[in-house]
């Protein structure tokens, strides 16, 4: 899906994607091509646990209710656990705040053999602070140059890094909290925060959009999933997965030389 990769020299504005958009996909068509894609992903995954060499890190960005913990849970589930890893980053802790903003990322960042997915992730520090004023926007526009050395720097040591703002509209968002305030399973899930932050809409889509421009590296570039349809979005998603892993060309180590010889 180039459409929905964000080009680094081109211009980027946020309001032309549309989060409604399905590219003409049929849902029918894409429910089945997810299984498949699922089945790939987790074949994909087992050969880059034995090759050893290389890791994929997944960020997960976008509003409340855009759908990270949907991906997580139709996506990313796909993978065997044993060589996954999944961090959810949430308001810093004291210990936290005293380090410098990427120093809890940084020891989250996925092994060699391994797939990392980061819902949420060190964008917070240059969304969450500046649209809530915690920290002067001219520390957000240092930040975002610090963001990238530390991205490239992991794309040199062998992490691919895929980005995914889960765009949804703001009346879509309305729909999805009113669903979780009416479903006892889900109504934990919604609190006041999330009012608050949806008055401030316009600096949240601000925010992102300099964050997406000031951060998007050829090597770890941004995508703007259109989300408001939750079964094109978990497509969409394992698609530029599968491809990036298939891209990365995994290979099995070679058997020892002595292979042929060993008697069983
Ligand atoms: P949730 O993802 O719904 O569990 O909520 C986690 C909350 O933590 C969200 O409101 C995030 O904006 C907030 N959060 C995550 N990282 C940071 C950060 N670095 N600074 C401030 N708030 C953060
Ligand atoms: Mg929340």
């Amino acid at each position: 899906m180039r459409e929905l990769l964000i080009h680094p020299t081109r211009t980027f504005k946020l309001s032309s994607f549309d989060p409604n958009d399905t590219f003409g996909k049929i849902r029918e068509d894409l429910d089945s091509e997810l299984n498949k894609l699922r089945s790939m992903m987790s074949r994909l995954q087992y050969k880059l646990y034995v090759e050893n060499e290389k890791s994929l890190l997944i960020v997960l960005q976008g509003m409340d209710a855009s759908g990270k913990d949907g991906i997580v849970r139709h996506v990313i589930s796909a993978f065997n656990p044993i060589s996954c890893t999944v961090e959810s980053f949430k308001v810093p802790t004291t210990e936290e705040l005293a380090h410098d903003f990427l120093w809890r990322v940084h020891r989250t960042v996925p092994r060699k053999g391994f797939v990392g997915v980061f819902n949420r992730s060190h964008y917070e520090d240059v969304v969450e602070v500046r649209v809530q004023n915690l920290v002067p926007k001219s520390v957000c526009f240092q930040r975002f140059n610090q963001i990238k050395q530390f991205e490239i720097m992991l794309v040199q040591n062998k992490v691919k890094i895929l980005k995914f703002f889960l765009h949804i509209s703001k009346q879509e968002q309305k729909k999805r909290l009113l669903d979780r305030l009416s479903d006892p399973d889900k109504r934990w899930k919604v609190n006041e925060e999330d009012y608050k932050k949806r008055k401030k809409w316009p600096q949240y889509m601000t925010a992102y959009t300099d964050a997406i421009i000031n951060c998007n590296i050829r090597e770890a570039p941004w995508y703007v999933i259109p989300a408001n349809n939750k079964w094109f979005r978990n497509w969409v998603v394992a698609k530029i997965i599968t491809n990036a892993l298939i891209e990365m060309k995994i290979k099995y180590p070679k058997s020892p030389p002595h292979h042929k010889d060993i008697k069983i």
